[in-house]
C-alpha cells in the first residue's frame, strides 16, 4: 500500500507515530514559511504541515501544489498547539508534520469546489460525476446505500433466502411499461428485452422449488421520464413459496425497520407500520400513497351538506355522491389570489370549482360565499366534524367519489407542502392492502390490472370475475413512505386456468397468451406452489433514509430526466458496421435529419 493510514483515521493516540498518507489536496493555505494542506481520502481529512524551516526543498514543492493534486506524504503525527485545535474536524486535535512528500499526480482546476457543499448546477455535476462523487454528500449517500444493502443481504441470508441472478437479456412481454430492446445479431429480426423486473423468472424459481429467493435486481423501463424517474433502477426483488400475505408483510416490515435503524440518517416515525385498506387510504387521504407525516385528513360531511341550501352539495348528495372537506389550520386569511391557485389545482383534478369557508381568527365566525346557504346549526356541526379552530380554512369538494378524493388528495398534498409539513424529518411507513384487482374498465371492454397480471384475486372474490370484475379485490400490497410507494407486491396466481382467465379479462387473445406467456402457463402445469413476493425500490428507500429529495443523489452514475448520461454522452450513434451486423436500418425522425 502507498499509505499506512487513512487520513480521517488519525487521532491523539497516533501522536508520535510516523505515518504515510496518500490522498487528494482538499485545501492549501500558504502562511509564509509554512504551508498547511488538508489532505483527503475516503476516510476523511487531516491537516498536514510543510514547514520551510524544516525542509526547504519540500516547501518549494508544496507551494506548487493545488487543489485535487494527488499527494503522498510521510511524516509524524503531532498534537496541535493549544488553542489551534479544530473541533469541526474529527482529526482536529492533531496534524502531520511532513518529512517527505511526493506529488503522485497533478490535477486541473476542478469545475466546481469539491471541499464545500456549494450549490452547483446539476448538469455540471453529472458531466463531471467522478468529481461530484468525491464530495462529502455523495460519499455519505453511497456509503449509506452500501450499508442498507449489506443489512438486507445479511437479514435475508439469516432467514434462508438464496440470492439468485436472473438474465438481463430476456423476452419482450407486454407487462406495463415499454421494454428496452436489444437486437439479436445471430437471429436476424429478433430482439431480447431488458427486464422491467424479474417478475416471471422469480415466479419460475418458485415453480423450481427454491422457496425463498431474493436479488438486488436492476430493472429497465423505457417510460416517458418524469423529473425523478430513471430508465434503470434497482429493486430488492423477493419471492417466497407457501406463504400468506401477512407472512410477507411481517417479514418485510421487520427487515425495513432493521435496515432503517442500522443505516438511516432519518429516524422512523412509527412502529409497527399501520395497515390501511386501499379504500380507507383513498377515503382518508385521497391517494393510495398517503404521506402520514401530517393529518389534514379528508372528512365526509355529506349528511350535513345534504340538508344545506347550497344546491350543488344538496343535489350531489341526493344523487348518492359524497361531499367532503379538509380543514387547513391557520390559512383562514388566504387572499383571493391564493384561493384561486388552490381552485386551479382542484380543477386540474377534475373539480368544476372550489367551495371554501374561513373561520375568523378572532371571533371564529364562518366567512365565505357558501356560508349563507347553511343554518347556524349546520355551521356548528361542520366546525365540530372538522374540528375547525378560529383562523382555519375549509376546502370542500362534491362530485363523484373518485373526483372528490382526487381533488382533496391533491389539495392535502399542496397544503402539506405550503405548511412545511413535508419537511418533517421522519420516515412514516404504512402498508396499503386490499387493492382492487383492476384499475379501470378500458374502452374496448377489457380491464387494466392494478398491479400486474400475475396478482391473485382474493379467493372469495373469484366468482365475481364472471359477474363484476371491477368489484374484485386482490392480494396486492404496497409499502408507502412519506407519500412514495417504496415497495409493491402480491400473492400470485399459481393455477393455469385462473391465470388464463385474468389474461382474457386484460385483453389477451388465446394466441397472444400462448405466444407471450406460454412458458409461464406451461410451468403452472408442473406443480407450481402457492407463492408471493414483493420488490422494495432500493433507490427511493435509500434517498428517503439519506434525507435526499431525489433518487439521483443516491446513484453513482444516474441519467438525466431525458435518459441521457452527460459524462459519456450516452446514448450515442453507432458505426454503420455495427448496424449492418445487427441487420438494422435507422430511420431518423424528420426534424433530426441533418
Ligand atoms: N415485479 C413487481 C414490480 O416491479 C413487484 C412484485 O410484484 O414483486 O412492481
Amino acid at each position: 500500500m502507498l499509505k499506512t493510514h487513512g487520513c480521517g483515521e488519525l487521532r491523539v493516540e497516533h501522536v508520535g507515530q510516523e505515518v504515510t498518507l496518500a490522498g487528494w489536496v482538499s485545501r492549501r493555505r500558504d502562511m509564509g514559511g509554512v504551508v498547511f494542506v488538508d489532505l483527503r481520502d475516503r476516510s476523511g481529512k487531516v491537516q498536514v504541515v510543510i514547514d520551510a524551516g524544516y525542509l526547504q526543498q519540500h516547501f518549494d514543492l508544496a507551494q506548487q501544489i493545488r487543489a485535487e493534486y494527488v499527494l503522498q506524504v510521510r511524516g509524524e503525527v503531532v498534537r496541535r498547539l493549544p488553542g489551534q485545535e479544530n473541533r469541526q474536524m474529527a482529526t482536529g486535535e492533531i496534524e502531520v508534520k511532513v518529512k517527505e512528500q511526493v506529488v503522485l499526480n497533478p490535477a486541473k482546476t476542478p469545475p466546481f469546489q469539491i471541499d464545500r457543499e456549494t450549490a452547483v448546477d446539476e448538469s455540471l455535476r453529472l458531466k463531471f460525476r467522478y468529481l461530484d462523487l468525491r464530495r462529502e454528500r455523495l460519499q455519505r449517500n453511497l456509503t449509506l446505500r452500501h450499508r442498507a444493502v449489506k443489512f438486507v443481504r445479511d437479514f435475508l441470508d439469516a432467514r434462508g433466502f438464496l440470492e439468485i441472478e436472473t438474465p438481463i437479456l430476456f423476452k419482450s412481454t407486454p407487462e406495463g411499461a415499454r421494454d428496452y430492446l436489444v437486437p439479436s445479431r445471430v437471429h436476424p429480426g429478433k430482439f431480447y428485452a431488458l427486464p422491467q423486473s424479474p417478475q416471471q423468472l422469480k415466479q419460475l424459481l418458485m415453480v423450481a422449488g427454491y422457496e425463498r429467493y431474493f436479488q438486488i435486481a436492476r430493472c429497465f423501463r423505457d417510460e416517458d421520464l418524469r423529473a425523478d424517474r430513471q430508465p434503470e433502477f434497482t429493486q430488492l426483488d423477493m419471492e417466497m413459496s407457501f406463504v400468506t400475505r401477512d407472512d410477507i408483510l411481517d417479514l418485510v416490515e421487520e427487515m425495513i425497520i432493521g435496515m432503517v435503524k442500522h443505516a438511516s440518517l432519518v429516524p422512523l416515525a412509527t412502529e409497527p407500520f399501520p395497515r390501511l385498506s386501499y379504500r380507507e387510504a383513498m377515503e382518508r387521504f385521497g391517494t393510495d400513497r398517503p404521506d402520514l407525516r401530517y393529518g389534514l385528513e379528508l372528512v365526509d360531511i355529506t349528511d350535513i351538506a345534504a340538508h344545506s341550501a347550497f344546491r350543488v352539495f344538496a343535489e350531489n348528495a341526493a344523487a348518492g355522491n359524497p361531499v367532503k372537506a379538509i380543514c387547513v389550520p391557520g390559512c383562514g386569511n388566504y387572499a383571493r389570489r391564493e384561493i384561486a391557485e388552490l381552485e386551479e389545482i382542484a380543477k386540474a383534478n377534475g373539480a368544476k370549482g372550489l367551495a371554501t369557508m374561513a373561520l375568523d381568527p378572532d371571533t371564529g365566525e364562518m366567512k365565505g360565499f357558501i356560508t349563507k346557504f347553511f343554518t347556524v346549526e349546520q355551521l356548528v356541526a361542520l366546525t365540530e366534524r372538522l374540528q375547525a379552530q378560529p383562523g382555519d380554512l375549509l376546502l370542500f369538494a362534491s362530485d363523484s367519489r373518485s373526483v372528490v378524493n382526487a381533488v382533496l388528495g391533491a389539495l392535502r398534498e399542496e397544503m402539506g407542502r405550503r405548511l412545511g409539513l413535508k419537511e418533517t424529518k421522519a420516515l412514516s411507513f404504512c402498508w396499503v392492502i386490499d387493492f382492487p384487482l383492476f384499475e379501470e374498465k378500458l374502452e374496448d371492454g377489457h380491464y387494466a390490472p392494478s398491479h400486474h397480471m400475475f396478482t391473485a384475486p382474493k379467493r372469495e372474490h373469484i366468482p365475481l370475475l364472471d359477474t363484476d370484475p371491477a368489484a374484485v379485490l386482490s392480494e396486492q400490497y404496497d409499502l408507502v413512505c412519506n407519500g412514495f410507494e417504496v415497495a409493491g407486491g402480491s400473492i400470485r396466481i399459481h393455477e393455469r386456468p385462473l391465470q388464463r382467465k385474468i389474461m382474457e379479462l386484460i385483453g389477451f387473445s388465446w394466441q397472444q397468451a400462448e405466444e407471450q406467456f406460454g412458458h409461464m402457463l406451461e410451468a403452472f402445469e408442473y406443480g407450481a406452489p402457492p407463492h408471493g413476493g414483493i420488490a422494495p425500490g432500493i433507490d427511493r428507500l435509500v434517498a428517503l433514509m439519506a434525507g435526499e429529495p431525489n433518487i439521483r443523489e443516491v446513484m453513482a452514475f444516474p441519467k438525466t430526466a431525458q435518459a441521457t448520461d452527460l459524462m459519456s454522452d450516452t446514448p450515442s450513434y453507432v458505426m454503420q458496421k455495427q448496424l449492418d451486423e445487427l441487420h438494422l436500418t435507422v430511420r431518423l425522425p424528420q426534424a433530426e435529419k441533418m
